[in-house]
């Protein structure tokens, strides 16, 4: 399976957005629309691509705070889980969430395969984030959003954040996923902008010490 995907960095959050795509087909979707949804639109323009759709890592602001800008196109569906659509319309998500275009979302479950010409993607749904966090998983990609990065993991203390959900979601979750998968993750907060699944394992705290000593450690983002 051969995939396009790029990574953009973008906002004052070190934040990554995604384009995920056929290049057969030459259609893409974009992971986690933040901060400038025009300059995203662009780079898929300049590589001959154009965005059909929205793939929500979670909810929280700095990952799609785009959804409430003017030029977002309104005919884009916008898909994220279940429980993170519940979540981001509670009173919990106040201030963490924006307003999420209603008629524009569709949700997608755990273990769902979505289909974007040639590629299968699965929605793999780990929460401890936030309660509907999910990875997405195409061919031998995974993007992560705030679940995993690749020195650390999101932070567990904000509402809707559980870390015994996340160390769930890390270790049985992510468990059949091989260790040669590239991990991308929704912030540049490390050294390597992307790693392998592998290698993190090896070397991220959130797999080394809960493996060790199952102690809990919220490292600050
Ligand atoms: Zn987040």
């Amino acid at each position: 399976m051969s995939v396009y995907l790029k990574q953009i960095e973008l906002g004052p959050m070190q934040n990554f957005a995604y384009l995920l795509g056929d290049p057969a087909r030459k259609v893409c979707w974009i992971v986690d629309p933040a901060w400038n949804f025009q300059e995203a639109w662009e780079a898929a323009g300049r590589d001959g691509f154009s965005i059909d759709a929205v793939l929500l890592t979670h909810s929280h602001y700095d990952h799609c705070n785009a959804l409430e800008s003017r030029e977002f196109p309104k005919a884009l569906p916008v898909y994220l889980h279940e429980e993170e659509r519940t979540f981001a319309a509670s009173v919990d998500a106040r201030g963490l969430c924006p307003r999420l275009p209603e008629k524009q979302l569709r949700t997608v479950r755990a273990g769902e395969t979505l289909t974007l010409g040639s590629l299968s993607i699965v929605c793999l749904h780990t929460p401890g984030h936030t309660p509907g966090g999910v990875c997405y998983l195409a061919g031998s990609d995974l993007l992560t959003g705030d679940t995993l990065f690749v020195d650390t993991c999101g932070r567990t203390d904000l509402p809707g954040g559980d870390m015994e959900g996340l160390r769930h979601s890390l270790h049985q979750v992510l468990a059949p996923v091989d260790d040669s998968v590239t991990v991308w993750p929704g912030h540049n907060y490390s050294e390597l902008p992307h790693d392998t699944l592998g290698r993190i394992r090896q070397e991220n705290p959130f797999y080394t010490t809960f493996r060790r000593t199952g102690r809990d450690r919220n490292l600050p983002l």
